[in-house]
């Protein structure tokens, strides 16, 4: 039988991630992204079967250019015909989407609805869909989105202390995203603890760019960090996730910003960029951290101390924990991170097995704690999986 691929999109507004999945294997055969699409340089970077390749694309391309290059390859390695379905990464779906759906026009109307509620992911998300929907006009496309898993939630934690008919005339709520990474992770966790995945109690802790935690109670999110936008929880790499409210009105009224610059300064402008006056990037804060530079020092304490906050509130809606999970860019691979928060975790009883904790990176998993005291792993997402699955779910019900 040949190999049936299911292609799966995440675009941003100026990025666009790719990776095809074999339907059998669950691997990726090819994966890469397009990067600085609109502007004076944009380059589309694929990976095949071990060879790396960049395209330079046209001034200004975007990502119908990017989408349609990458159809271009596809064609040439003879990959494109069995390519089955494409899903694709949507960041909200809002109350509207309980679970993933196949993308029909009507589809797109509730999405591009749902887009007042995030105005910074929505549309680029939706220009993805119209671009692949260009190129694979045939194929069944899949919307997979970020908020699915947090739909368990229970009123208490996703309601805000706001007058109640602002969420029952304008659905402001906490929402919750990287549902698809924590749902992957709590599948994982289950396997490696060998505990069934409804009576499982986990704390997902995904530590990319953005950044978001998530307690499993029995298998189901029951708190999450991220709010009714990927603004509001963590330390991440730009933005400044939990804020006193009140900072924008000062902004505005004292400082003569605009709305719009305090969104990007909020997004693009703060938290370990802007505590450090460095970089967003995690490898440098820790780097130059040794090296003495007190902007960078500063902002790992920062991130540390909100996240083991994070992690010890956890505890109220879990009652037991079976383990903490690190994942993302940063969980994964930075050791420092993982044993700073753990120590501030030792009123639990963690203790940092640290050859363990070196050992696990570069999408090595495994514990990281010493049998002593509750368990800590680290646990490589896999998120391209899991929309890859729920398109081919979805796509073989219809067949
Ligand atoms: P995204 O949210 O864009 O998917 P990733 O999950 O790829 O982000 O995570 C990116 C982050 O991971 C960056 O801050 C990067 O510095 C960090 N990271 C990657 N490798 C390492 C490493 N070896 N040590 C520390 N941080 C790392």
């Amino acid at each position: 039988m040949s190999n049936k691929f299911i292609f799966v999109l995440n675009c941003g507004s100026s990025s666009l991630k790719f990776a095809l999945i074999d339907s059998q294997s669950q691997q990726q055969v090819l994966s890469g992204l397009a990067d600085a699409l609109g502007s004076a340089k944009p380059i589309l970077k694929i990976k095949y079967q071990g060879n790396k390749e960049t395209i330079e694309l046209a001034k200004n391309a975007a990502h119908q250019i990017a989408i349609d290059t990458l159809v271009e390859r596809l064609k040439r390695f003879q990959l494109d015909e069995s390519i089955i379905a494409i899903g694709h990464r949507v960041v909200h779906g809002g109350e509207k989407f309980q679970q993933s759906v196949i993308i029909t026009d009507d589809v797109i109307t509730q999405i591009e609805q749902v887009s007042q509620l995030a105005p910074l992911h929505n549309p680029a998300n939706i220009i993805g869909i119209k671009a692949a929907k260009k190129a694979f006009g045939q194929l069944p496309h899949v919307a997979v989105f970020d908020t699915e898993l947090h739909q368990t939630l229970p009123e208490k934690d996703f309601l805000y202390a706001l007058p109640y008919a602002l969420y029952k005339e304008h659905g402001i709520r906490r929402y919750g995203f990287h549902g698809t990474s924590h749902y992957y992770i709590t599948q994982q966790a289950a396997k490696t603890l060998n505990i069934d995945v409804d009576k499982l109690n986990i704390i997902s802790a995904h530590l990319g760019n953005g950044a978001s935690i998530c307690a499993i109670k029995n298998g189901k999110s029951v708190d999450t960090s991220m709010g009714l936008t990927p603004l509001e929880g963590l330390v991440m790499g730009t933005r400044t996730g939990d804020l006193d409210p009140a900072i924008s009105q000062y902004l505005i009224e004292q400082l003569n910003y605009t709305q719009t610059q305090v969104n990007v300064l909020f997004n693009q402008q703060s938290g370990l960029l802007g505590i450090s006056e460095l970089s967003n990037d995690c490898r440098v804060i820790e780097e130059q951290a040794l090296a003495g530079h007190q902007g960078a020092r500063l902002a790992l304490d920062i991130f540390c101390y909100r996240l083991a906050k994070y992690i010890a509130s956890y505890t109220v809606p879990l009652g037991r924990l079976d383990a903490l999970v690190f994942t993302g860019g940063i969980g994964e691979n930075s050791d420092v991170i993982r044993a700073n928060v753990l120590n501030l975790l030792q009123i639990f009883g963690f203790s940092v097995n640290e050859q363990a904790n070196i050992a696990a990176r570069f999408g090595q998993a495994g514990i990281i704690t010493n049998e002593s005291g509750p368990t800590a792993l680290v646990i490589p997402t896999n998120e391209e999986l899991v929309i890859a699955q729920d398109a081919l779910a979805l796509t073989q019900q219809e067949l």
